[in-house]
């Protein structure tokens, strides 16, 4: 298959999840993860009318997105892996909506980043909804506390909620108790679902995806 089928197929496979969940067409964003692949990969995407992508890597992104955005208008770019203090100001600088404010500190210095570039993105906090060790992400204890400390006293415009289940878990219970949170803190949005469990996370209110792999193929 090529990649503007594979496109079409997911966009037909989030189309039907909308509907079975009684949801409006069209309401699910999908941020199409080009992680890995380079500008001629992601160039058939942009053809066939894809503008939203999501990246993990802040110095990956410099290497391909200026050249993109410099072809092609209204793109729009989402940082989906984990933010170092240190590249928060490329990250601002490059990026329109960051998913993954997951810590005090680096709230804080996206907050002051911001204010000096004159550029306001829109976040999201990432939960780490299995408590894994090794994940990022707020706890779900401690969410409501650090949306609050980010809207009132960083001024931040926390937009949704964005979590990673556990890879050998069901992850309807985990979609299920962001979307809990996300009630709680007032946010409207929720980024969950990557290609393997995308449509179980529209079924649970994601208005957005992250798909790679059933894209782009296998890295
Ligand atoms: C890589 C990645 C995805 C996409 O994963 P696929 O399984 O390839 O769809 C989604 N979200 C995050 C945070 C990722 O790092």
């Amino acid at each position: 298959m090529e990649l503007q089928e594979r496109l079409e197929d997911v966009r037909a496979h989030i189309e039907k999840a909308e509907r079975e969940a009684g949801r409006p067409a069209g309401t699910v964003q999908l941020v199409a993860v080009s992680k890995t692949f380079d500008a001629a990969a992601i160039r058939p995407a942009i053809a066939a009318g894809q503008r939203v992508f999501g990246e993990n890597r802040v110095q990956e992104s410099q290497g391909k997105w200026p050249e993109l955005r410099a072809e092609i208008a209204g793109l729009e770019l989402h940082l989906i892996g984990p933010l170092q203090s240190n590249k928060a100001s490329e990250a601002v600088a490059l990026f329109d909506v960051i998913e993954t404010v997951d810590r005090e500190k680096i709230a804080r210095t996206l907050s002051e980043e911001m204010k000096r570039q004159g550029k306001y993105l829109r976040l999201y906090v990432q939960v780490n909804t299995g408590l894994e060790p090794q994940k990022a992400g707020i706890t779900p204890d401690d969410t409501v506390g650090f949306v609050e400390l980010c809207r009132a006293e960083l001024g931040l415009t926390i937009e949704g909620l964005m979590c990673i289940p556990p890879a050998d878990e069901n992850p309807g219970p985990h979609f299920a108790l962001l979307a809990k949170l996300a009630g709680e803190c007032n946010v409207a949005k929720l980024s969950m679902g990557m290609s393997s469990d995308y449509e179980i996370a529209v079924a649970f209110g994601a208005t957005s995806v992250r798909v790679g792999s059933a894209i782009f193929g296998a890295r």
